[in-house]
């Protein structure tokens, strides 16, 4: 623990010059303390989709390597805006792009994993300056070449200066307040959550509640970062993202997400033989596609069929790898579906209260929503539905579980 403070501000607190201003008022805050501040930014909202955009215009496959070095400028223009600024405002300041740190990471280009952080080259330079403005998203790879974090990925750039720093707090500015039950923007019931555990928040980030990278709360629990979710458009505190205690434990379920990101690919007619699984998902996890869901059917005949998800952008690419499969694995027809989501409730409760399973199936039944599939964990239930219906799903699992016990 020492004197410096991480902020990392989000897309739509940088998105224009007023806002911009809103953050200089959050980052003088701590300096008025006597705190050195680590300002993280992202790009611009909207820039990081135009670049991937502009990409796609210009080429039918971006070589990954070109394209983080084109997506990673939109943070680029934001610390140098930000750095400009508060010179003008007379403080101590400067801008600094990943590769400047460095902050290495591997070299899986577009969801690439941070290795290190030179902490001293930042300490440092805190010597002459007071605020520095760090580009988020970016690393370099040991090849010097610039990789992106994945996206949300500034998240993650924050927590780990903060780890590598030791700072005494790790303050995740975002559009709203804090993390919720559920999505705000989409569950008018949805509360804010004074306290999350560490593995509840992960669960909730790996379901898809975007509020926080899920790379950033695994970086924040191994290293017992303290992050703190909230507003740059207002002052109230608020959810700290921490160990789990024994109050967390009182609460059922502490939260319902959603993932739209979601496809479903099934082999229909599978031999059913030893290793044929293995045969299917070796060559898809080698090519670093992540499997969610997997559901295997019982065997009729010698054959059986094997169900499974993986995000959206890579159904092309499993179906592919599926399809050179053909010969080896024997099966009868492959289908995929893209209209597909996830709901899941999660709550480290859950390990003590039996039944949560069941009353999530009974309101979704009452919705008429029909289960495609289903995971459980030790803290989290999931069920794969039609697409349409995610909105419904999530504000019936929410008052179910929430909005009833909560109040
Ligand atoms: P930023 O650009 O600041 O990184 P993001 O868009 O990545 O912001 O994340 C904030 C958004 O996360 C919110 O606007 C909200 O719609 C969404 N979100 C999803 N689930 C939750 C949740 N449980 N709590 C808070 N926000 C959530
Ligand atoms: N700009 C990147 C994105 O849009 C990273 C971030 O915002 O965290 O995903
Ligand atoms: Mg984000």
């Amino acid at each position: 623990m020492n004197n410096i403070v991480v902020q990392k501000f989000g897309g739509t607190s940088v998105r224009n010059l007023e806002c911009m201003k809103q953050v200089l008022n959050k980052v003088r805050k701590p300096l008025a303390d006597g705190n050195k501040v680590i300002v993280v930014l992202s790009a611009m909202a909207g820039e990081t989709n135009r670049l991937l955009a502009l990409a796609k215009e210009w080429s039918h496959t971006p070589d990954a390597a070109e394209l983080d070095s084109l997506v990673s400028t939109g943070e680029q223009i934001s610390v140098a805006l930000f750095a400009m600024m508060a010179k003008d405002e007379g403080l101590r300041a400067r801008s600094l792009l990943g590769f400047q740190i460095p902050i290495i990471s591997n070299d899986s280009y577009g969801k690439a994993r941070i290795e290190s952080i030179d902490s001293a080259k930042i300490t440092g330079m805190l010597a002459d300056y007071d605020v520095l403005v760090l580009a988020g998203f970016q690393g370099v790879d040991p090849g010097d070449r610039i990789t992106t974090l994945g996206r949300g990925g500034s998240d993650t750039s924050a927590v780990a200066v903060a780890a590598a720093l030791k700072a005494q707090v790790c303050e995740i500015y975002t559009d709203v307040p804090g993390v919720f039950t559920t999505d705000p923007n989409i569950c008018a019931d949805a509360k804010k959550l004074d306290r999350v555990s560490y593995d509840e928040m992960l669960e909730m980030a790996s379901m898809g509640a975007k509020v926080l990278q899920i790379r950033s709360v695994e970086f924040a629990k191994k290293y017992n970062v303290a992050v703190h979710v909230r507003s740059t458009f207002s002052d109230e505190p608020g959810t700290i993202v921490t160990q789990e205690d024994a109050n967390m434990e009182a609460v059922q379920v502490s939260g319902v997400a959603y993932d739209k990101d979601q496809a479903q690919v099934t082999l229909v007619g599978v031999l059913d033989e030893p290793g044929v699984c293995a045969s299917i998902f070796t060559p898809i996890a080698e090519s670093k596609i992540l499997v969610d869901m997997i559901v295997q059917n019982p065997s009729k005949d010698g054959r059986t069929d094997i169900t499974f998800t993986v995000p959206r952008a890579d159904v092309d690419h499993t179906l592919k790898i599926l399809e050179a499969l053909k010969k080896d694995i024997g099966y009868l027809a492959l289908l995929s579906d893209r209209g597909v989501s996830k709901v899941s409730v999660i709550g480290v409760g859950m390990r003590n209260h039996s039944g949560v399973a069941a009353q999530a199936f009974r309101a979704l039944r009452d919705e008429n929503i029909n289960i495609l599939m289903i995971s459980t964990s030790e803290i989290k239930l999931s069920c794969l539905i039609e697409d349409k219906y995610t909105e419904l799903a999530v504000r019936t699992l929410h008052q179910t579980f929430v909005g009833s016990e909560q109040q």
